[in-house]
């Protein structure tokens, strides 16, 4: 299928960018194409313009500045996955972006092009909320900052205004030393996940000081399973804590689809939660399930 007819524009600073924005009628940015080409080939948009992004300079680049991973927003996921700076202090980042698509859609897939797309099962919106990032957005006034969690307003819908533009995410980083796991279920390698779960655990003297818990592809945005990291923060970590904490997670309000019903979901989200926890603890080397990948 071919996309509709519109009209292409090619900025080459963010400042043209933004201008083309706020002045063009029905325009929808371009960056890696990965969700936007198949959307406009099946017709799901249908925009009048096409701002391209791929020649505005300062959008790519992976630095670490006070506590905090800074990566552009069009920075590939390719270059996401080969960053020593990403592997070294953002371990549940670099286990994401592994999950992702196939090695030629990170080729051009951006990040910022997934946090805009927001699919509630994509990895990088998953790793955004759970390490409560925030997103920078450049618009007619100027810049704003975004905590993550106010980043999604609904179903595939980003907070930010028709003349915004996503221009890098702010990651705070873990002290080092912090665990992390990413697991996920899809059906076929490469396919979104249908349930994924991300867990960070900070450990001290042999209890859990700090959690996160994530869960990805059960509602219309990621949610942070907060009841399940009260509970485990302050104990030690074993496979029987996380078992019965994680049973919480069958109470999420999830999505049904032709993939998986809401109990599915459910029951998804209350195993890979567990067993996100044990990888990160530690606690799964052995594990059927994790000796697979
Ligand atoms: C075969 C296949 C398999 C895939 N599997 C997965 C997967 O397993 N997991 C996963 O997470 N993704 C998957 N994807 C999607 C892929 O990761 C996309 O790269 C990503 O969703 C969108 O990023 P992009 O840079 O390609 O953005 P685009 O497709 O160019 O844009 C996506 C949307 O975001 C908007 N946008 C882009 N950049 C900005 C910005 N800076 N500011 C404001 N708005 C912006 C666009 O206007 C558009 O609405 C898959 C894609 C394909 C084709």
């Amino acid at each position: 299928m071919k996309p509709p007819p519109f009209h292409y524009h090619d900025p080459t600073t963010l400042a043209e960018a933004v201008g083309l924005l706020g002045k063009l009628e029905n325009a929808k940015l371009l960056a890696g194409g990965q969700s936007l080409m198949p959307m406009l080939n099946m017709r799901f948009v249908l925009p009048d313009h096409v701002i391209d992004l791929n020649r505005v300079d300062g959008l790519s680049y992976i630095k670490e500045t006070d506590g905090a991973l800074e990566i552009g927003a069009m920075t590939r996921q390719r270059d996401i996955e080969f960053s020593d700076l990403v592997k070294a202090n953002c371990p549940l980042l670099h286990q994401a972006i592994m999950h992702i698509g196939h090695r030629q859609t990170r080729n051009r897939g951006t990040i910022g092009g997934s946090l805009c797309h927001l699919d509630p099962a994509a990895e990088l919106v998953s790793v955004a909320a759970a390490h409560d990032a925030t997103v920078v957005v450049a618009g007619p006034n100027g810049t704003r900052e975004i905590a993550f969690k106010d980043f999604p307003a609904g179903y595939l819908t980003p907070a930010i205004e028709l003349n915004e533009i996503v221009t890098a995410v702010r990651i705070p980083l873990w002290p080092a030393g912090h665990k992390a796991a990413f697991v996920e279920f899809s059906r076929r390698h490469g396919d979104f996940a249908i349930v994924s779960a991300a867990a960070l655990l900070q450990l001290e003297g042999g209890k859990i000081a700090r959690a996160s818990l994530t869960i990805g592809g059960v509602a219309v945005a990621p949610v942070r399973a907060s009841e399940v990291e009260k509970a485990i923060t302050g104990q030690a970590p074993s496979s029987e804590l996380f078992r019965k904490s994680c049973e919480s997670c069958r109470m999420i309000e999830a999505l049904a689809d032709i993939h998986a019903s809401t109990e599915y979901r459910q029951h998804l989200a209350a195993v890979l939660s567990r067993r996100a926890l044990e990888k990160a603890a530690g606690l799964a080397d052995n594990a059927p399930w994790n000796r697979a990948h």
